[in-house]
């Protein structure tokens, strides 16, 4: 006989509150902790109640042991009041941006197969390349932040949260930060703002696409960077963007071509149907994914609420671990985010796909039992793929 859904819980709760009771107070606080209003889940409900506010680290880290939540958020913003109600009580003092990058946003092909509460490696891959992509290519170069002013945390499940703590961010109100993210995931760019179709000799004979050249700065230096880095990959790659096979060899073909014109801001070296329609396509694939509902963006919203970083995801029973800049490219979520014993628990598990955690390799399961390290036990019993046994 297996245990209730509820039982199972109860001994989720029980290995985070170990886990709790052994941290430092202060790798589980946030900055400024005292001015950060703190919402409290349970499994049903990521935050059940919000208004919460700790006086200190220790505090903090006395409830996580002793009440020990499935979920714990924390604001984005710092307040003089954090348990004040109604919001505008709470007196703002001003918010971290905070952008929220998750696997479910971008669409992947492999999410279409297995399902979008199971996460594949290539999932996460996927997730920590956009995460860079952002730091790398957004917020250092066009916005001017350092790294150590950016800080990483591991969502817990299939995401990254990128804070920025910059001062100068601090009091920009949710027009402004919807700006940014309209900037960073190429909301309203198109086509005519990057290229101008040139006539050049007698009438309309002669046109010529003039377009950014690798140099400039912002999306203008990006779309040229990264068509030429496209095309240099092959025409396996250009056609895996959604280029039709014809016109991908043929660029590849012209390759060097091509590029000298790019470096010249001159696009038309080669014959590219729906010109419009193409470098559309081109632009938004290297623009950032972020939640399509814009209005409800992590970014944007000054009173949102985030999972406080190194607290355990009541879905995966993953830690949502900080880290620095530095570290994102070679963080594997499934060895570095595991912190749940490693005592076997026998479950009866019915998964597709085989489940990849700390270096072994767990299933796939029809529908059977097996004895597998707690951590593993947990995380499909929390995934609803296995129910644990007695
Ligand atoms: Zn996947």
């Amino acid at each position: 006989m297996g245990l209730t859904r509820e039982q199972g819980n109860g001994l989720a709760l029980k290995m985070f509150g170990e886990y709790y009771s052994k941290q430092d107070s202060s790798s589980l606080s946030p900055e400024k902790v005292s001015q950060r209003e703190f919402g409290i889940g349970d499994f049903e409900r990521k935050i059940k109640f919000r208004h919460a506010e700790f006086k200190n680290a220790n505090e903090l880290k006395d409830y996580l042991v002793k009440q020990t939540p499935a979920f714990v958020s924390c604001s984005t913003a710092y307040y003089s009041h954090p348990s004040f109600r109604p919001m505008e009580n709470k007196g703002w003092l001003g918010s971290e941006l905070v952008f929220d990058i998750d696997a479910t946003d971008m669409h992947l092909a492999c999410q279409k197969e297995h399902g979008s509460s199971w996460v594949c490696d290539s999932c996460f891959t996927s997730v920590r390349d956009e995460a860079i992509k952002l730091i790398e290519e957004f917020l250092v170069p066009d916005f001017g932040f350092s790294n150590h002013e950016i800080s990483v945390n591991f969502s817990g499940n299939r995401g990254y949260h990128v804070h920025v703590s910059n001062e100068s961010i601090l009091k920009l109100d949710s027009n402004a930060r919807k700006e940014i993210s309209r900037y960073i995931t190429g909301s309203g760019i198109s086509f005519e703002d990057f290229f101008i179709v040139e006539e050049i000799g007698q009438g309309k004979r002669i046109k010529r696409l003039a377009g950014p050249k690798p140099t400039e700065p912002g999306w203008r230096g990006r779309i040229a960077r990264s068509v030429i880095k496209d095309i240099s990959m092959g025409a396996d790659h250009l056609i895996s963007t959604g280029m039709d096979a014809k016109t991908a060899r043929n660029i590849y073909k012209k390759r060097a071509l091509i590029e000298m014109g790019i470096n010249n801001g001159n696009w038309d070296m080669v014959y590219v149907k729906d010109k419009a329609q193409f470098w559309s396509d081109v632009i938004k694939s290297h623009a950032i994914a972020q939640s399509d509902r814009i209005d409800e963006n992590v970014t944007n919203d000054t009173g949102h609420m985030i999972r406080l970083a190194n607290t355990i995801h009541g879905s995966t029973g993953l830690l949502s671990r900080k880290m620095g800049v530095q570290k994102l490219p070679s963080f594997e979520p499934m060895s570095e985010a595991v912190v749940l014993p490693d005592a076997p628990i026998k479950v009866r598990a019915n998964t597709k796909a085989a489940l990849h955690m700390k270096n072994e390799t767990f299933g796939p399961y029809p529908n059977a039992e097996a004895e597998i390290p707690g951590y593993a036990a947990m995380y499909l019993f929390l995934k609803g793929f296995a129910e644990i046994m007695r």
